[in-house]
């Protein structure tokens, strides 16, 4: 209800804070546009803290309540302060990692908000209440399960899947306590025994979140990072409900209809269904799998050098590149760029193959091919460009690993079984550039390695693709 015409202005503020968000969001979908999308976002977002200060809610028995004001604009300035700080230092390999803290954040301040605002309001109604609970129970998940992707994104613990013994009938245990627990906060509505309660909850909550994440691995990373982007929106979003905040509301279920719509589409690309991955069919495969799958004992493998591997591209007649996440590492999209325009030059035709899970987040590989100036035209996802390797002379992996392995098509006990790859082996000569024959996120070792038809080039991506320009311009 609107109470007087300061909270209908109010709204007003709220209704092209949600404008700005749906362009913002449109505007992100295209990397030429992706700048003012962010900026236009940004916008919408000052425009809904500034609106809030004026919000009739802040006042206390008639006149404005400085207290409050003073704690928004303290902890605008701490966190501004800190997350610009953040934002200026991160290294650009590390943006998914920041990308998880900042969810985890998120669902962080909607368990602890639907928490403090249990303890402290008196009579609500059941509908409040539900909200509360299900805010509580949400945000912790986000929160906890946040801070585990970051720490595997991270390599602070093992990518792997991790488990422990009746780990399943540990989660189904917790989440049918978390079940009981909100049914009865939600019956009793108030007083202490409810509100006891609502700390288990949120505890259990808590140890849920992280006791999901653990067991997922490798391939399932990338939907589990958009699953817990939803939940982070949606938890924002029944706070918003709770405190009676449209701009909350608004921007909480944006972010969580995008985040489930990023889980289908990363889901469907990595031909998994959500429900397995939650449930935990991975990561409690079969035992080799969880150990890390592939073959450990000492294998023969070909290397060869930046100069041979320049002269085979400079004769070759279609070459593609395959980018993983070694090329974010070494910052070589401007030299692998160089490479391409100059076998361009020579005739040679040229593509890169990108894999929807190459890197570290979505759409990784097209953001730092862009910002090389790398022409669209020349960027071919899996499914368009997996046909085509069957007729390629010649394929250079850069810094890829898992989503070339064939492990993924051959290797029923390995744990990316079922993960679409890239057809790299199908390819006449493979040239695979990393700096050692370790093996990528999913920690299992890479068959492609050890084809006839590879050759190795040990070092770092940039310099090593430095060193085959200098060789392609002497060819
Ligand atoms: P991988 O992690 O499988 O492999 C990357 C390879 O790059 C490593 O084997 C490493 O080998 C090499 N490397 C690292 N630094 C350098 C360097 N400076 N120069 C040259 N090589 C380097 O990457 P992929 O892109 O193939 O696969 C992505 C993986 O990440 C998948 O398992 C995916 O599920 C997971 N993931 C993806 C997310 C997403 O949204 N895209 C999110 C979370 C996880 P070496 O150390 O020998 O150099």
């Amino acid at each position: 209800m609107i109470d007087n015409w300061r909270d209908a202005l109010v709204d007003v503020a709220y209704l092209v804070t949600a404008v700005c968000f749906i362009l913002g969001l449109r505007f992100l979908g295209n990397p030429t546009t992706a700048r003012k999308g962010n900026q236009l976002a940004a916008l919408g977002m000052a425009i809904a803290v500034v609106a809030t200060l004026f919000s009739s809610d802040l006042e206390e028995g008639g006149s404005i309540n400085w207290t409050n004001i003073g704690l928004i604009l303290a902890a605008i300035v701490v966190g501004g302060a800190i997350s610009s700080l953040m934002a200026k230092r991160v290294q650009m390999t590390a943006m998914p990692q920041m990308v998880a803290i900042f969810n985890g954040m998120g669902g962080a301040t909607a368990a602890l908000v639907s928490v403090a605002e249990f303890m402290h309001k008196e009579g609500i109604g059941r509908g409040e209440v539900t909200s509360i609970v299900l805010g509580a129970i949400i945000g912790s998940i986000s929160l906890t399960g946040s801070i585990i992707a970051f720490l595997k994104l991270q390599e602070m613990i093992s990518g792997r899947p991790i488990t422990f013994p009746s780990q399943k009938m540990f989660n189904a245990g917790l989440g049918g306590l978390i079940a009981v627990l909100g049914v009865l906060i939600i019956w009793l509505q108030d007083g202490s025994t409810a509100k006891l309660l609502m700390w288990i909850l949120f505890i259990a909550a808590l140890a849920l979140g992280a006791s999901i994440v653990l067991p997922i691995g490798g391939a399932d990373m990338p939907v589990v990072i958009a699953i817990l982007n939803s939940l982070t929106g949606i938890a924002a979003a029944l706070t918003g409900l709770v405190l009676s905040n449209m701009g909350m509301v608004i921007a909480g279920a944006l972010v969580g209809a995008s985040g489930g719509y990023l889980t289908l589409l990363m889901a469907k690309a990595m031909n998994r269904s959500v429900p397995s991955i939650i449930f935990g069919a991975f990561g409690g495969g079969p035992e080799g799998a969880a150990a890390g799958g592939g073959s450990t004992e000492e294998r023969p493998y070909r290397s060869t050098s930046p100069d041979d591997v320049a002269i085979s591209l400079a004769y070759a007649q279609n070459v593609i590149v395959v980018p993983g996440y070694g090329l974010a590492v070494a910052q070589a999209q401007h030299a692998v760029r160089e490479l391409a325009d100059l076998l361009e030059e020579k005739g040679v035709n040229v593509k890169y193959a990108i894999h929807p899970v190459a890197g570290r987040m979505p759409g990784h590989m097209n953001v730092l091919l862009a910002e090389a100036n790398v022409p669209y035209d020349q960027l071919f996802d899996m499914d368009d460009i997996n046909d085509e390797f069957s007729n390629t002379d010649v394929v250079l992996v850069i810094g890829a690993n898992d989503v070339t392995n064939p492990a993924a098509k051959t290797d029923p006990t390995s744990p990316i079984y079922g993960m679409p790859i890239l057809n790299v082996s199908d390819a006449k000569q493979i040239y695979v550039l990393k700096r050692s024959m370790k093996s990528g996120f999913a920690g299992i070792d890479n068959d492609l390695f050890y084809d006839p038809k590879t050759s190795m080039v040990f070092g770092d991506a940039k310099g090593v693709v430095t060193e085959m320009v200098g060789a392609v311009k002497q060819v």
